[in-house]
């Protein structure tokens, strides 16, 4: 069977990989880590998830800072899980593209990235892909902290660190999918105007509005005059930008 291989494209204007990936262990010595760092290895279902060769669509794996949020300026490994429920009209990801990967696969390109604290899971709709064993692999092998990017439409597995919910259903033709999740870190809303009396009903440590970005610029300025007077009208939210846009990085 032939090796699927993922074009990586790290950002151009941070570092490349470090020259310790030269030394990093293979995917199999990885997998073989986790089996008998957890145990695993006499556990047969989870001996079977390396071995039966699960596999997850992965649209790319990049490193840079994350833009938005509570962690923005935080320097993370994305992995954009390809495949999305809704259609959002202001999506600015071509997510639908992607090579199928195993664990020990996505592990070895993450860890090209050693410094890097935290792994974020976005996509598309990360929370359709993974599973339990997918997220408790993740953390063995790599050791970093897992975040999520979800539109909130699908529960998610146990053992995410940082959970950012950000409901897109019901905005413009974006789709109807209920949101399910009730809690999260933070809540980020992509501002278009819309109520927010509809984000009551969810528990949130954090909350953000963030204008969305469109390529007219004369749009843009108005939305994010929008959003700034959103924030001024309503304190309890806080402003989040697109500062990878403002940067000019992935
Ligand atoms: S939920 Fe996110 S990834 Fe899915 S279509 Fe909307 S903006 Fe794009």
């Amino acid at each position: 069977m032939s090796r699927l291989v993922l074009a990586i494209r790290p950002c151009s204007t941070l570092p490349g990989p470090s020259s310790s990936a030269s030394v990093m262990p293979s995917a199999t010595m990885l997998a073989t880590m986790w089996l008998q760092r957890t145990g695993a290895v006499n556990c047969c279902s989870r001996l079977a998830l390396i071995s039966a060769g699960s596999v997850w669509k992965i649209n790319e794996i990049f490193h840079s800072l994350q833009g938005e949020g509570y962690n923005t300026g935080t320097a993370s490994v994305f992995i954009r899980l390809s495949g999305c429920n809704l259609h959002c009209a202001f999506c600015d990801t071509r997510h639908e593209e992607g090579t199928m990967m195993s664990l020990p696969e996505i592990v070895e390109l993450v860890m090209q990235y050693p410094g890097a604290p935290l792994i974020v899971l976005t996509g598309g709709e990360p929370s359709l892909w993974i599973n339990d064993e997918f997220v408790m692999g993740l953390k063995q092998m790599t050791g970093k902290r897992i975040a999520i990017e979800t539109n909130g439409t699908h529960p998610l597995p146990d053992g995410i660190d940082w959970v950012t919910l950000s409901p897109k259903s019901g905005i413009g033709d974006s789709g109807d999918f209920p949101v399910v999740l009730t809690s999260c870190d933070e809540l980020k809303v992509v501002y278009l105007g819309q109520d927010l009396a509809q984000y009551e009903g969810i528990t949130a440590t954090h909350r953000y509005l963030q204008p969305c970005w469109v390529d007219d610029v004369d749009q843009c300025r108005r939305n994010m005059q929008a959003t700034v007077k959103a924030v001024l009208d309503n304190p309890q939210w806080r402003l989040s930008l697109q500062t990878h846009r403002i940067l000019g990085i992935q």
